[in-house]
């Protein structure tokens, strides 16, 4: 079989641990046999950042914002433990924070669904993707521990040097606590931007939500804006593509969800984005089974799984013991920026391995096929054994290698 061309750089992104080691053994057997590919590679791994001084860190995002589109396996987020086990020079800061604060953008998730495994919720036949935006609110907050009797005010200074803007927020008799927190119209329009784009490209609707009714000029911002965006650039396009958008309060949306059979994005102030997520993953059965790719503004893509390095199964890993661990989501990682690649170049046999890599490890798990954590959720429980990550790989690239010919 020859190879498939692969016209332009795809930006590499090792990482750490158990997913480190699954992404080597799945791009020697579904990725690197098929495509001729030039890999720009970067080792994101925890000793080669705290050797950079995590300089490697920067200079991948800078490779993604060149070359469009990147994939990245799951990075350890040095904490405290990290820094004995690692020996680290400085509590580095999460990449993922980092690559996010240079593309900007909006994250976007969505599960794997296979056939043999219910969503936790019935009526649910399609994936739901949440639009988290990736900037701000309490993730960039201000907090005191109030030690006791005193005012807190939020103040505003404007830089013209008019009359600061001052508001009471509580006139504390005791301890307490008090928090500031941000957002910008740019990151909001871009927020607003990406999940309209995101929701046309995807061919599904579009439904946004905050707590405007409790956070009036806050949330309202936010709302305020995405009816701009919808109204300025959208309404007609939504309109002929057979999608909607509507805004409704965050209370109304869970009560919905559970209601729809699915085939929605749903936009999601941070904080939302964050919680929401990982309900609907665990809903859909597993963490292997959610795929995230973060979309810039510029039109940048970062795929990724929604796991971490998947830690425990490492060590056991690392004892010589053969693990279970599920490769999914890292594959979808490859298969969504394989795709936007060939989608990018204009090269549409490129888009079809990678809907065929995509298409084979859903089938091979229909067939009962699959790793530990999925064979505790399928239903009805296959009778083949549970297979190891390898073996797994293997199925699946077996599965390719009939769906190629
Ligand atoms: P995790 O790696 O997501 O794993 C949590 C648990 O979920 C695992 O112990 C495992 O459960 C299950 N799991 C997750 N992915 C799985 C897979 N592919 N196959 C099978 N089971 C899977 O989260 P964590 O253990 O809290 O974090 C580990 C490290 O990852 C931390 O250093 C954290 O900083 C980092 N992290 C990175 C990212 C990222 O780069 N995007 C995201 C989150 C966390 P069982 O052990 O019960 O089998
Ligand atoms: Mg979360």
């Amino acid at each position: 079989m020859s190879k498939i061309k692969v016209k332009t750089t795809l930006v590499e992104l090792d990482g750490d641990e158990m997913t480190r080691v699954m992404w080597e053994m799945l791009k020697k057997r579904l990725i690197l046999p098929y495509l001729d590919i030039n890999l720009e590679y970067y080792d994101l791994g925890m000793a080669n950042r705290d050797k950079t001084e995590d300089k490697v860190t920067y200079e991948s995002a800078y490779a993604i914002k060149k070359y469009g589109v990147g994939v990245k396996c799951a990075t350890i987020t040095a904490n405290k433990e990290r820094i004995i086990e690692y020996k680290l020079k400085h509590e580095w800061p999460s990449p993922n924070a980092t690559i996010r604060s240079i593309l900007d953008g909006t994250v976007f998730r969505s599960p794997i669904l296979v056939k043999n495994l219910q969503p936790g919720v019935k009526a649910w036949k399609k994936p739901i993707h949440i639009g988290r935006h990736a900037y701000g609110d309490v993730y960039k907050n201000q907090e005191i521990a109030v030690p006791g009797a005193g005012k807190a005010e939020l103040v505003f200074t404007p830089a013209d040097g008019s009359a600061p803007i001052r508001k009471t927020i509580h006139e504390f008799n005791a301890p307490g606590v008090i928090q500031g927190i941000h957002n910008t119209d740019a990151s909001i329009k871009s927020f607003a931007k990406a999940c309209f784009e995101y929701a046309y490209d995807q061919k599904v609707a579009l439904w946004f939500s905050t707590k405007d009714t409790i956070s009036k000029t806050y949330d309202n911002r936010f709302k305020d804006i995405f009816q701009a965006e919808y109204d300025g650039f959208w309404r007609e396009k939504f309109k002929k593509a057979g999608i909607e958008y509507f805004y409704t309060l965050i209370d109304d949306v869970v009560a919905r969800i559970m209601k729809t059979d699915g085939g929605m994005l749903w936009a999601c102030k941070n904080y939302d984005g964050d919680v929401m997520s990982d309900m609907l993953a665990s809903a859909c059965g597993s963490l292997a089974l959610m795929t995230s790719v973060l979309v810039s503004p510029e039109g940048h893509f970062e795929y990724e799984a929604a796991h971490g390095t998947v830690q425990r199964h490492y060590y056991k890993y690392l004892k010589g013991e053969k693990t279970s661990s599920n490769p999914m989501a890292l594959i979808f990682a490859w298969g969504g920026a394989i795709r936007k690649r060939g989608e990018m170049d204009g090269t549409p046999d490129v888009v079809a391995f990678a809907d065929k890599l995509m298409k084979a490890s859903v089938s091979t798990i229909e067939n009962g096929i699959m790793t530990g954590d999925l064979i505790r959720v399928v239903d009805p429980s296959p009778s083949d054994r549970q297979v190891t990550t390898e073996e797994f790989i293997d199925a699946i690239g077996m599965t390719l290698d009939r769906m190629l010919k």
